[in-house]
């Protein structure tokens, strides 16, 4: 029995050296580095003691050794993490703006993670977890539509439990289907960890954050729902009460990763049997760190590392 699953896209990183950099031209870039929201999200479940399995898809290459020796040194299982044969692992070139955006390059469709399949004997494995934990990111064509589907409805069939940050990318939302598949996933969730773009996105005409909340809530299934608020920390909605965490104080170096180290501190201090406010603390934390350390899954932390810097903040666990 895991404590949580999760699947989706596997990719190597490279990051531009300097800001602005363009794609048009010959620069410099730090890479490659491990990558891929989930995989984000899994090392830093893992990296907090949570029994964590993956289920993705890379290339029979260096950038795919780099990412499964990564999730193995993890500590996660990485059964279900396939070697293709035929198509290179899945990657991103990113560069940052002076105004604190990203600019991306993937090839992800036509790689390896677009190839993902996942057979029953996989499929009846990895849905023994208490937490099945899905990203939007993931929600990129048909096929991994089907995938998180099959996952979700068996896990559910278990009596697990589904998390879904939606991260909501503008690139994907047009494409076929996703816009419902995300929209499925709000309404079958049972924690829902969307950020302030996220909850914009899904409001109806006229409506405020409060008010969206309030009806997200009443409207379907989730029973706990964070809202992410980057350097202002979370906002956590249940049936009965709200919890407001500020952020901790930090010198940002790199967004990247952020959301997703939340929820894997959410979900991973959740599993061990936290209260709330204690596991919100802890994402936060989590959240904190990770913008501090360049590189996507670089600023992934362990407790102790959570612990010192909620001590250094003068919180107490
Ligand atoms: P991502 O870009 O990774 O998708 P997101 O939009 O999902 O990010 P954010 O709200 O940016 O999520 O960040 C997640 C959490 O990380 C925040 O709720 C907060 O706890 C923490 N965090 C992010 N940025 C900062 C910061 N500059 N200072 C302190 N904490 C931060
Ligand atoms: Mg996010």
């Amino acid at each position: 029995m895991f404590d949580i699953t999760t699947s989706g896209e596997l990719l190597a990183e490279f990051m531009a050296e300097a800001r602005n950099q363009r794609f048009d031209a010959a620069g410099r870039f730090h890479g490659p580095f491990a990558s891929g929201a989930p995989a984000i999200f899994a090392s830093q479940a893992a990296r907090m003691g949570a029994r964590v399995a993956y289920a993705g898809r890379v290339g029979d290459d260096g950038f795919g050794d780099l990412i499964v020796a990564r999730l193995r040194d993890d500590g996660i299982d990485v059964g279900a993490v396939q070697r293709d044969a035929e198509r290179p692992t899945g990657s991103a070139f990113v560069s940052y703006q002076a105004d604190g955006s990203r600019r991306f390059i993937f090839n992800l469709a036509h790689s390896a993670a677009g190839q993902q399949t996942l057979d029953e004997d996989q499929l009846e494995r990895l849905a023994a977890c208490r937490y099945c934990h899905v990203m939007g990111s993931s929600l990129s064509s048909p096929a991994a539509i089907d995938i998180v589907r099959r996952l979700v409805a068996r896990v559910r069939a278990n009596g697990g439990r589904i998390s879904f940050d939606p991260n909501v990318r503008d690139e994907l939302i047009e494409r076929p289907g996703v816009r419902e598949a995300l929209l499925e996933l709000v309404a079958g969730c049972d924690i829902f960890l969307p950020s302030d773009a996220d909850l914009e996105w899904l409001a109806v005409a006229g409506e405020d954050m409060d008010a969206s909340v309030a009806r997200l809530m009443a409207e379907h299934r989730m029973s706990l729902l964070v809202l992410k608020r980057a350097a202002a920390g979370c906002r956590a909605y249940t049936a009965s009460e709200v919890i407001e965490v500020p952020g901790l104080s930090v010198e940002e170096v790199d967004p990247t990763g952020a959301g997703d180290c939340f929820g894997g501190a959410l979900i991973a201090a959740l599993a061990a049997g936290r209260e709330l406010h204690q596991a919100l603390r802890l994402a936060n934390a989590a959240g904190a760190h990770a913008v501090t350390v360049l590189g996507p899954m670089e600023g992934c932390s362990d407790l102790a590392t959570l612990e010192q810097r909620l001590a250094a903040a003068g919180e107490t666990q």
